[in-house]
């Protein structure tokens, strides 16, 4: 019995034995590998900082010795603490560069730019705080804020919203034009006596102006993605001199932007970076053009263009009496050899060395007249050369001007045009009515107009909602102007209130015409919650008489209208 016991408590021992070896052995690889886990970790943190790299080496050496794990306790205590000021001070610097670069995008905001731009800064705003966490200044971040400042930049060059795409191109090419005020020098050069195009208007260089290859604008290399400091601030500058080198300023600000080229590319801290990002953004700004300045430039390119023509003539003049006095020469040389000629033949009776001579004066004349020819012909070719030039350049200017003309006129257009019904607006109506006006009184041939009111329309608004007054309007607005014959003129005149203008039409069939609209108003199906809305217009209608002024016969129709309206409204009353 007590055999069997001690027997038990033995095989017990010897089992508990093997147990504990086995896990042992489990805790020492699992140590080993812990150990050579750490050992890896340890090199990957390397490079990030002095003290870091130094304790690390501490700890690895530390690990690959036999040391006894728990001595390595003070220096992983020293890590801890060296780790945690490391990730605060990058933690600041992530503040610091967040708070630089959205001040950055912040100050774009107020600029004249087109939604989408716009809408591009403020998404990279709201995605800074991501873009930075994630390891800090990432490629990814550069890139997009390298995109927005350069679409910025784009669009303070040339408001393209504006422009179409060609005049784009003209645009930019007048305003790398503009950097030079209009008393500099001809931008033409001349070397030997060939003309040499300016630069600034080849398409190449206009092409470079507008669309740079994505991969020249990359301010970010490749191969460098740590982002410690001085990593960061080389960068930076790098970003801000590349975006320098892309903005074309007017000449005043070349000496500041040089300035600051330089300030840039000598080391600096981030307290610097506020400043620099500031001027970059003034120098920005400074390049922006308005409607009247692209204007402006453009008269001061055709301006250059007409001194050109100037300066062509002066020289074709020259070239003239250039002519003139080859002739001259010519004539001049060609007589004196002649008069020799003449001595000679008076005064040699040795026939072969008259002959002789003869034949060297006669060669003489023959080199004179082909050197006159060839001069003439170089002179033809040059004025020839010249005349061409100009020739094309005017042509282009001419594209140019008919280019800028229209889309002038399209402004224009809009200006003229009412937004919600789409009709001509009061200033529309003005200029129309002047027109008509001046035909009436030089042909005589009867003109109406006719005023229209919608009736109760306040209550339209107040029962329905300002915004289905709105599509009431619009759909009043639709239906007067298909009603009228295509040489009606039909203009929002303010509020509800709408005027048609009717050339070559008595009174009586201007009353009927604004019959046949009241009615067609009185009858659309309006429909509000299944209800029929009952929409009508009052009309008040007059014809230009002999002594009429446009205020004269208007007042007339208005009289009419208040006519109508007091005796019940959805009705044509004449003046
Ligand atoms: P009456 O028959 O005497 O012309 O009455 P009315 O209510 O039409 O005239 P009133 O001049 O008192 O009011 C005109 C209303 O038209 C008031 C104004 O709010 C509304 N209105 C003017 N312009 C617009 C607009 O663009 N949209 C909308 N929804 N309402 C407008
Ligand atoms: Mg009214
Ligand atoms: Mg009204």
């Amino acid at each position: 019995m007590a055999e069997t016991g001690v027997q038990n408590w033995k095989e017990k021992y010897l089992s508990a034995l093997e147990e504990f070896e086995t896990s042992h052995k489990k805790d020492q690889q699992r140590l080993d590998l812990l150990r050579r886990g750490l050992v890896r970790v340890s090199l990957a943190a390397d490079g990030l900082d002095k003290t870091l790299d130094h304790q690390l080496d501490e700890l690895r050496s530390g690990l690959r010795g036999s040391r006894d794990i728990n001595s390595l306790e003070p220096l992983v205590s020293q890590l801890e603490r060296t780790i945690i000021s490391l990730d605060d001070r990058r933690k600041d610097n992530h503040g610091e560069l967040e708070s630089l670069l959205d001040s950055q995008l912040e100050q774009c905001l107020p600029l004249d730019l087109p939604r989408q731009v716009k809408s591009d800064v403020k998404k990279l705003r709201k995605e800074l705080p991501d873009l930075l966490a994630n390891g800090g200044a990432s490629l990814d971040l550069w890139k997009r804020f390298q995109q927005v400042q350069e679409q910025v930049r784009q669009h303070l060059v040339v408001r393209i919203d504006d422009l179409s795409a060609n005049r784009g191109s003209f645009l930019s090419r007048l305003f790398s034009g503009q950097q030079r005020p209009a008393t500099d020098p001809a931008p033409e050069v001349m070397v030997g006596d060939r003309h040499v195009e300016p630069t600034r208007y080849t398409p190449a260089q206009a092409q470079e102006f507008q669309l740079e290859e994505p991969g020249q604008t990359d301010a970010v290399p490749r191969e460098d993605e740590s982002d410690a400091d001085p990593h960061l601030l080389e960068r930076l500058s790098r970003l801000l001199c590349n975006l320098l080198s892309q903005l074309e300023v007017p000449v005043e600000y070349s000496v500041r932007k040089e300035k600051l080229v330089d300030r840039i590319k000598s080391p600096f801290t981030l307290e610097h970076l506020p400043e620099f990002i500031d001027e970059t953004t003034q120098l920005v700004a400074s390049t922006r053009l308005t409607a009247q300045k692209e204007f402006e430039s453009f008269l001061v390119a055709l301006h250059q263009r007409l001194l050109d023509i100037q300066e062509f003539l002066v020289t074709a003049k020259q070239g003239e009496e250039k002519s003139l006095r080859n002739q001259e020469k010519l004539d001049a040389d060609v007589r004196q050899e002649l008069k020799e000629m003449r001595v000679s033949v008076a005064g040699t009776e040795d026939m072969g060395r008259l002959r002789e001579e003869i034949e060297g004066m006669v060669n003489r004349i023959v080199a004179a007249v082909d050197s006159f020819h060839e001069e003439e012909k170089n002179r033809r070719d040059e004025v020839f050369g010249r005349i061409e030039t100009l020739a094309k350049r005017m042509e282009s200017m001419e594209a140019e001007a008919s280019e800028l003309k229209s889309s002038l006129e399209a402004q224009r257009m809009e200006a003229l045009r009412d937004a919600l019904t789409e009709l001509p607006n009061r200033a529309a109506y003005d200029e129309q009515i002047e027109r008509e006006f001046s035909r009436w009184r030089r042909h005589g041939r009867p003109l109406s107009i006719c005023v229209v009111d919608i009736d109760h329309f306040k209550s339209i608004n107040d029962s329905m909602g300002h915004l289905r007054g709105d599509k009431v309007l619009k759909l009043v607005a639709r239906e007067v102007s298909r009603r009228v014959r295509s040489e009606d003129f039909v203009a929002r005149y303010g509020g509800e209130e709408f005027i048609i203008i009717m050339p070559e039409t008595d009174l009586q069939s201007a009353v009927a015409a604004a019959e046949k609209v009241r009615l067609a108003v009185a009858e659309c199906p309006f429909n509000f919650n299944n209800e029929r809305i009952p929409v009508t217009a009052s009309f008040g209608v007059a014809t230009f008489q002999d002594k009429d002024e446009i205020e004269s016969c208007f007042e007339r129709a208005d009289k009419a209208l208040y006519r109508a309206k007091a005796a019940g409204r959805n009705r044509v009353e004449r003046g």
